[in-house]
């Protein structure tokens, strides 16, 4: 868990006397904000720290934050984000105290900082093997639509995102080779069994109520004493903020990396970056995701799920995300983001060199400014991630 790591110092700082607490804080300290059990970090803390704008004022209860180390943006009072260019949604709502804008560490911690500065996160393995999970099969048809069922789809989109993944010199294992049904815990179990892997579930969505709901979204494991994204926010409250494991971490910035190319290459709305508790994730001991690749209940999107090229799309811009995954577990190199797969002009090559890993984690006092590192790696080659049309 990364930011256990590198607040500690400033909470040694902050339990010492009123005097020196009412100094101006060195540049990128943390200075931790208690709401009850809770901990908090005010946004403005949050924008020194990552080098974002300074002092900027919510404006119809938004702070938005960008310059070319990231964009972040927070509303008042909603657990929706905005995070380099697509949604993400937090544990905890973000909180106002004395005019300021609060997140919670725990926040801070699982979502933001692994997406901010994915190179620094700690214990990321080589992947050599994607195991793909096509939902359902068998009687489990998942969900319907008038042209066909999840399951046929879940199957198809893996079975064209194998070669795929394996032209790019990845193993590839499935959960299922077939229609049949494979029990949620075993298709965890032929996971677990696999070293230096990742684990990619793909599902199609329904919605029960509103047949114009339609978009992606992508999951991964809720982290340990938060609620879930579609838990109330009566659960919001929960007192329980554990810390979550050093996976989470990997399994966020999977979800990060397939989600920008997603979004970058297919561009279906954009409903987040989501945590639940699936059985798939919670029972997988590697980085692990689930994908929503769009609604079998809306019309327009139920038509392209039963598009076979579609489904080719799709399997091929989660083939780019996996990509750049291994590219970051491997070399450190900085992922794509959504604007790096859709922006017209080439890209600088600064803004793609990668930073190299410290090996420490971050201080407050020394962070790291990743546009600005030296390195001998080389830029991401977009001419291998090949722009989906
Ligand atoms: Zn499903």
């Amino acid at each position: 868990m990364l930011l256990l790591a590198f607040v500690s110092p400033s909470f040694a700082a902050s339990s010492k006397s009123k005097k020196e607490k009412a100094k101006p804080a060195a540049l990128g300290a943390w200075r931790v904000v208690k709401i009850g059990s809770h901990d908090y970090l005010t946004v403005g803390n949050i924008a020194e720290f990552y080098g974002l704008p300074a002092n900027v004022q919510p404006v119809e209860k938004r702070i938005h934050l960008e310059n070319e180390k990231g964009v972040l943006e927070f509303t008042l009072g909603s657990r929706e984000m905005q995070i380099n260019g697509v949604r993400n949604w937090l544990s905890f709502p973000v909180l106002e105290k004395d005019g300021q804008f609060l997140v919670s560490r725990m926040d801070l911690a699982e979502t933001i900082e692994p997406q901010m500065r994915p190179q620094l996160i700690t214990h990321i393995g080589k992947v050599k093997t994607v195991i793909i999970d096509p939902g359902h099969g068998g009687y489990d048809k998942g969900a319907i639509s008038r042209f066909g069922c999840e399951k046929d789809y879940t199957l198809d989109v893996a079975r064209q995102l194998r070669p795929l993944l394996q032209a790019r010199g990845f193993k590839v294992l499935m959960t299922r080779e077939g229609d049949y049904f494979v029990p949620l815990e075993v298709r965890a179990r032929i996971a677990n069994a696999v070293p230096d892997a990742i684990f990619v579930s793909v599902h199609f969505n329904a919605a029960d109520i509103n047949p114009s709901a339609a978009g992606f979204e992508i999951y991964s494991l809720t982290p340990r004493g938060a609620p879930s994204t579609h838990d109330d926010l009566m659960k919001a409250n929960a007192d329980n903020t554990q810390a979550g494991t050093a996976v989470d971490t990997h399994s966020i910035e999977l979800s990060s990396c397939i989600y920008h190319s997603l979004l970058g290459h297919v561009g279906e709305f954009d409903r987040g970056m989501k945590r639940a508790r699936f059985a798939v994730l919670r029972q997988t001991k590697l980085p692990s995701v689930l994908i929503e690749g769009g609604f079998l209940t809306e019309g327009g999107e139920s038509k392209l799920i039963a598009n076979k090229e579609w489904r080719g799309k799709l399997a091929q811009a989660i083939s780019v995300g996996i990509d750049n995954y291994k590219s970051l577990a491997d070399s450190k190199l900085q992922p794509l983001l959504v604007r790096d797969y859709t922006r017209k002009e080439p890209l600088t090559t600064d803004s793609k060199v990668a930073s190299p890993d410290t090996g420490t984690p971050a201080s407050p006092e020394s962070i790291p400014a990743p546009s600005s590192s030296s390195s001998s790696h080389p830029p991401i080659d977009l001419t291998t991630a090949p722009i989906i049309p």
